[in-house]
């Protein structure tokens, strides 16, 4: 059937965007990721339903990466077929992110941070997506092997071939990311936002000065695993549930949970019960009203659960 998006899906504007550092860009304080839950393996109407209640509630950002799936590419390649199946007529009320930088296909020219790496991945990646160009596109992570500036360069050049309008970096030690920000800045085509973990379970990029140095930049931060993969809901309080993350041992393994862990998240989330939340709620809410952050780029296997996460946009604080 033909989707049409929610007439209502601005209401909340107000409480639901902010700038993206000192930019013309204004992103949802959640935004939606596509490393679980869009892949090849995964029930294709399912992703598809929580991308139009992301959308329906005004959840304008996208975020993948060249190999999210599994198998590699396949969420990119969900993105094209929702592309054609629902968004192209939204397209210019989309903001769609993806990266390069890890492990995407064979042999010395497919992962890292060579303009050869680079130039390739992203052709692949729009033709994957069914798009003209990304909103941003990232360098996922640090290569200390390539010269800075042979990645920068490719970065800029991609902007210039119009196959991509903004920039991002992860994960980048702090000392490379500053950098980046003068020699992006020098080049016309300054950082818009830095991609990093942050949540209650690791506050880093609080401890280390990174969010305090994005915010003097002007630059915008998005926290990944925001839920620290779901350790920061009722997921795990009961066991490990057959459907969960943890079950499938990739990326988050039984041996994390620990008793000790454990305790402490039956604190906190005794505590979100106090104050009336869910521990998603409180653990989201946590991250936006830390200084610099713009946004947290929650996963969702079900609409229910980008539901509740949804709900930190009006959370106490
Ligand atoms: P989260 O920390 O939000 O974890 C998401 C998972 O937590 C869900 O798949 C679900 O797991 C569980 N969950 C989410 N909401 C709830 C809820 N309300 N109640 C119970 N369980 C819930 O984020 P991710 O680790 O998925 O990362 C988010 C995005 O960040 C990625 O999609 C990607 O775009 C980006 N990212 C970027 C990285 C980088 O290198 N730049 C690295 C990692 C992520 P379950 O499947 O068990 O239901």
């Amino acid at each position: 059937e033909i989707y049409t998006a929610d007439n209502s899906r601005y209401a909340d504007a107000e409480a639901l965007y902010q700038r993206c550092g000192r930019s013309g860009v204004m992103l949802p304080k959640v935004s939606l990721g596509f490393w679980h839950n869009f892949g090849g393996n995964d029930s294709y109407e399912r992703s598809r339903a929580i991308t139009h209640y992301a959308f329906d509630h005004g959840i304008t950002h996208f975020d993948l990466a060249n190999n999210y799936g599994p198998p590699y590419g396949s969420a990119e390649e969900t993105m094209g077929r929702l592309m054609d199946d629902d968004f192209k007529r939204y397209r210019d009320e989309l903001f769609i992110s993806t990266k390069a930088g890890y492990d995407m296909w064979p042999g010395p020219y497919g992962e890292w941070g060579s303009r050869k790496y680079l130039m390739a991945s992203i052709d692949q990646s729009l033709k994957r997506m069914h798009i003209d160009y990304v909103d941003l596109f990232y360098s996922h992570r640090f290569d200390p092997n390539t010269p800075i500036e042979e990645t920068l360069q490719a970065m800029v050049d991609i902007v210039r071939q119009g196959k991509a309008l903004y920039l991002g970096i992860s994960r980048w030690p702090l000392d490379a990311l500053k950098k980046a920000v003068d020699y992006l800045k020098a080049h016309d085509t300054p950082l818009l936002i830095f991609q990093d973990k942050l949540n209650m379970l690791d506050r880093t990029p609080q401890e280390n000065g990174t969010l305090d140095y994005c915010a003097a930049e002007g630059i915008g931060f998005i926290s990944f695993s925001p839920l620290a993969q779901g350790l920061l809901t009722d997921r795990y309080l009961n066991g490990v549930p057959a459907d969960s993350r943890m079950a499938q041992e990739r990326f988050l393994k039984h041996s994390v949970l620990t008793p000790e862990l454990l305790a402490q998240l039956q604190q906190l989330n005794q505590e979100a019960a106090d104050r009336g939340e869910t521990l998603a709620e409180m653990a989201l809410a946590w991250i936006l009203q830390q200084h610099g952050v713009t946004s947290v780029l929650v996963g969702a296997s079900s609409v229910k659960q980008l539901a509740t996460n949804m709900k930190c946009v009006h959370a106490a604080g």
